[in-house]
């Protein structure tokens, strides 16, 4: 009896080789992929380095050329405003790749956040047409816009993402459209469901157009078309792969039709919750319109010298950027004492604090950074100390590092290259 049983046991433990040999198949072929996953991750990534160093030096050349011939040419005051103009521009473009790189950097880490604001949809097209009409001007091309039947005026969504959707596809509108052309800017809303409501852009251009193999590839970080009319167009290949990115961040659609030597019509669709609220939406269009306006204030500013007698420490470890922030700041009629590290600026400080209206600190400096120097000014025991407004000024962009900034008891926070407009008038609230 025992026998027969234990027979029978080592008969059902002892496994086909044909599953045995199946079974390491699986696994051989599971590790084949996923090595090949790794492996095209990995060509991906270095292809995206080998794109981003190109399209650095190409800016960066124009800018350290143009700037050697600056530095020969001072005293011809035509060739200076010319070279200075394009330096201006290639520095431009560099920044909008590093904006770019930064926001699908952002997107892919899964860490960007939506915003959920009111938005009024007449607003949002007209605060487009102010940004787009100047540019099209320029180019004596004709912008039309018309805005169709909305079920509702009022929805909610992230109106900062849908503008930064439908001004890169304005943009390149404007872009690859050529002198005289023509661009319509199109919105509709029809409902969706009893919440929400399904909202249309459309950009249509008689620009350049996009073959058909191209369209495949749009959507890819920095692809271009290869051809002479787009080389000669100043551009990084990341618009476009940033708006899908953002599209489908937002739950939306997009659908690129085109016809080379015609045109291209560019549509996005968002489905949008509605909104019963009405009464925020003229203060946040105002608010926009405001932040406008103040580009414009910048030159203004600086002949009123607004900041006449106001004393700022500005730590700064960058001799450069030191010197630039004083002649902004002395511009605006503001004095200013540079500290070249977080210890000096809280050994400048301590010493004679009445002397300080406003503190502006980098944040990565040597000796000290940015954030332990304003934790310890504010636990010095003077009393200036825990009101001095701190504005941090850092090259990092992260929203973290607002929130790091704002924990060590600064007040704002601004990020570097200067926005002289956006510098001016973050000191004007805090003074
Ligand atoms: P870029 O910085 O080159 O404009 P994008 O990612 O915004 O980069 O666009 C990618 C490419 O798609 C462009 O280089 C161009 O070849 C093509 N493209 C985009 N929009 C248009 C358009 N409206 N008309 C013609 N070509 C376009």
């Amino acid at each position: 009896m025992k026998n027969t049983f234990d027979k029978e046991k080592q008969q059902e433990s002892r496994t086909d080789p044909t599953d045995i040999y199946l079974e390491q198949k699986r696994q051989q072929n599971a590790l084949r992929e996923a090595l090949r996953i790794a492996e095209e991750a990995n060509r991906m990534k270095n292809l995206f380095f080998l794109n981003m160093s190109h399209d650095i030096r190409t800016p960066m050349n124009a800018i350290i050329g143009f700037a050697t011939l600056l530095e020969q040419a001072a005293s011809d005051e035509e060739q200076v405003r010319i070279y200075t103009r394009k330096i201006l521009n290639s520095s431009k473009l560099l920044l909008s790749l590093i904006n770019e790189v930064l926001d699908i950097s952002l997107i892919e880490s899964g860490k960007a956040v939506l915003n959920n604001s009111l938005i009024h949809i007449e607003a949002l097209v007209n605060e487009m047409d102010s940004m787009i009409r100047p540019q099209t001007l320029a180019r004596k091309q004709e912008f039309h816009i018309q805005i169709g039947e909305l079920a509702h005026q009022y929805v909610t969504g992230d109106d900062i993402r849908i503008t930064q959707i439908l001004m890169n596809i304005l943009n390149n509108a404007v872009k690859y459209t050529p002198e005289g052309g023509c661009i319509d800017f199109t919105v509709c809303g029809v409902p969706h469901s009893p919440e929400a409501d399904k909202i249309t852009f459309t950009v249509k251009d008689t620009g350049i157009g996009i073959s058909r193999e191209f369209i495949k590839n749009i959507f890819e970080p920095f692809s271009r078309e290869q051809n002479k009319i787009v080389d000669k167009i100043q551009g990084t290949g990341l618009g476009m792969a940033i708006t899908k990115s953002l599209v489908d961040l937002l739950d939306g659609e997009i659908i690129v039709d085109s016809e080379p030597g015609k045109g291209s019509t560019f549509t996005v669709i968002f489905y949008l919750r509605i909104s019963e609220e009405r009464a925020e939406s003229g203060e946040a269009a105002g608010e926009r319109h405001q932040s406008q306006k103040t580009a414009e204030e910048n030159v203004a500013i600086a002949e009123a010298k607004p900041f006449k007698g106001i004393r700022i420490l500005a730590a700064e470890d960058n001799e450069l950027n030191a010197e630039l922030l004083s002649k902004l700041l002395q511009m605006a009629g503001a004095e200013c004492k540079i500290a070249s590290n977080g210890l000096e600026a809280v050994n400048r400080f301590q010493e004679e604090p009445e002397d300080y209206d406003l503190i502006l600190m980098d944040v990565r400096m040597p000796v000290m950074d940015g954030c332990e120097a304003a934790r310890t000014i504010r636990n010095l025991a003077c009393g200036k100390a825990k009101t001095i407004p701190i504005i941090a000024l850092t090259a990092n962009a992260f929203t973290e590092d607002t929130s790091m900034v704002l924990e060590a008891g600064m007040n704002a926070h601004l990020t570097k290259p200067v926005d002289t407009a956006k510098l001016y008038k973050t000191i004007r609230e805090y003074v």
